[in-house]
């Protein structure tokens, strides 16, 4: 592999969280080492904020929020800030693309036109919304007048994932914020850069001081923080589903602040003999499993195909995969980049070998790749003959591995797109509108993209059935989430 230099010296690397006004290092003095999947490298010590720092950051985003500095400010107020922001964010796009490749070692096209461009425009999208939603009047008849506003929730904690750093979090930072909410940003340790230089461009944006507010740190320390802690009125989540859980025990054994989780998918990708078109349903299904290196959590990772088109669908799949092998992500004709971590790898790595031990067949992969580097690279991976209780077909591997599945008719596609703890997404490919309507109903989950692997935009909700979640990202309904219903009853005499 022809390997560009990895260009850290012309670009700062943020290591400071942002508490109130400041960047500041932990408490502790504590850092831990953000690396490179690319090489290996590390890019920074980063503070490693703990709950000493989740305390100083909840005592600034409380005194903003009962400050009314952000909460009560003219809707149109937020909006032009955040609009700043945004722009702000488009600015430095280049320059939080690099970040994020280098951290997380995502193609640097796919940084720019997805990750980036998609943040700034959540973000534009809600700062729009903040003037244009109305509250309600109840149809109390003339003795009355029963008035149903939104309020901020106040203090929100969000905890987010690797696999979209920046996007995952501006999905919670920009409604969260439009509907005046204080916010606290807890990027995973594998991802804190583009997190925390955002937390700078905010305070340049002109965000009140304590209204947005960024912590590095680990899960169990920062991220547990946060979930137990007295005065958060709310902690929005995405990651896995396992952790998910916890955020739910540890508002139990807290205050019960409310707790929206995105967790993780095993999207069934269900391909009907019937198809509109074979070649893009088989690009599709090639690029919704090793887009991001699969780690995605909705990661087109069953691919369900009836059985009388199965070997003419694989063999275009396999080929597709074949034109995708691993390359360094700062080249622009990469689509393949690293997995996030060594840990992410072995884990992938373990997978295949469970695959194979469970009696399926590899097509296509199934190694380490460009191990040389340093880097963290897996091939792109075809299992087939697999049968749906097979763990390769019922656990998230969140790696470039994709488990293909025979189907006799969509009775049985049904049934084992539904044989699943998640429900986050599906897909169905189909020239029959009865069949898709009927699919789309019975599959229990809260997308069902059709003719597509990955449909959707910021107008419509995303969110998980069954334990991929609770609660939606995206759209207006997102502001649910971030706002509570109060009832002002007025009796006229
Ligand atoms: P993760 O391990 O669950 O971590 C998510 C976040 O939780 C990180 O910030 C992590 O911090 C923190 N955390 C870990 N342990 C914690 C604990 N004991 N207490 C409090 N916080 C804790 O998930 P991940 O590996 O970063 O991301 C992959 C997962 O995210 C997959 O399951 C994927 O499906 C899911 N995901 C879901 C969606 C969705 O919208 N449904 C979107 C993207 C990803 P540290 O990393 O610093 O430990
Ligand atoms: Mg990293």
């Amino acid at each position: 592999m022809n390997v560009p230099a990895t260009p850290t010296a012309d670009i700062a690397i943020p290591n400071q969280a942002v508490i109130g006004a400041d960047k500041v290092d932990a408490a502790s003095g504590k850092t831990f080492s953000c690396i490179s999947p690319i090489d290996g490298r590390v890019l920074a010590e980063v503070a490693a904020c703990d709950s000493e720092d989740v305390d100083r950051a909840v005592t600034a985003a409380r005194a903003a929020f009962e400050a009314g500095k952000w909460a009560n400010a003219a809707p149109r107020k937020r909006k032009a800030i955040l609009l700043k922001l945004a722009d702000l964010m488009a600015q430095h796009a280049d320059e939080l693309a690099m970040l994020e490749t280098l951290d997380v070692g995502k193609p640097i096209r796919e940084s720019g036109a997805v990750d980036i461009a998609g943040s700034i425009a959540c973000l534009r999208w809600y700062a729009e919304a903040c003037d244009k939603i109305y509250d309600e009047l109840a149809p109390t008849g003339s003795r009355a007048v029963g008035m149903i506003t939104r309020e901020p929730i106040g203090v929100v904690g969000a905890v987010v994932p690797w696999n979209f750093p920046l996007l995952m979090a501006a999905w919670k930072f920009s409604p969260a914020l439009a509907a005046g909410n204080s916010i606290i940003l807890k990027p995973a340790e594998q991802s804190p850069l583009t997190a925390l230089r955002i937390g700078e461009l905010a305070l340049e944006a002109g965000v009140p001081e304590g209204v947005f507010q960024v912590l590095p740190g680990l899960g169990e320390t920062a991220g547990q923080a946060i979930g137990r802690h007295m005065d958060v009125d709310m902690v929005a989540f995405t990651g896995s589903t396992e952790v998910g859980k916890f955020f739910l025990r540890y508002s139990g054994e807290s205050n019960m602040k409310h707790v929206s989780l995105e967790c993780g998918g095993k999207k069934p990708n269900i391909v009907f003999a019937d198809t509109p078109d074979l070649d893009q349903a088989a690009k599709e299904a090639a690029l919704g499993i090793f887009y991001n290196a699969g780690q995605v959590c909705t990661a087109a990772s069953r691919l369900m195909v009836e059985e009388t088109i199965h070997d003419a669908l694989l063999e275009k799949v396999v080929e597709i995969g074949k034109t995708m092998q691993p390359g360094n992500p700062l080249d622009e004709k990469t689509r393949l980049g690293p997995v996030v971590d060594q840990t992410q790898m072995e884990r992938v790595l373990e997978y295949i070998d469970i695959g194979q031990s469970e009696g399926a067949t590899l097509s296509l992969g199934g190694k380490r790749a460009l191990a040389d580097t340093g880097g963290t690279y897996v091939e792109p991976t075809v299992f087939d003959n697999v049968s749906n209780d097979m763990r390769i077909a019922q656990e998230e591997i969140f790696g470039p591995v994709v488990s293909t599945i025979s189907f006799k008719d969509a009775e049985e596609a049904l049934r084992m797109a539904n044989d699943s703890m998640y429900g986050l997404e599906a897909c169905v490919w189909t020239s029959d509108i009865n069949k898709a309507h009927k699919m789309a109903r019975a599959i229990k989950c809260g997308t069902v993209n059709v003719n597509c692997v990955d449909g959707g935009d910021i107008t419509v909700p995303f969110g998980g059935y069954k334990q991929s979640g609770i609660g939606r990202d995206k759209s207006l309904h997102a502001f649910d989430k971030y706002s509570q219903l109060k009832t002002t009853w007025i009796q006229l005499s």
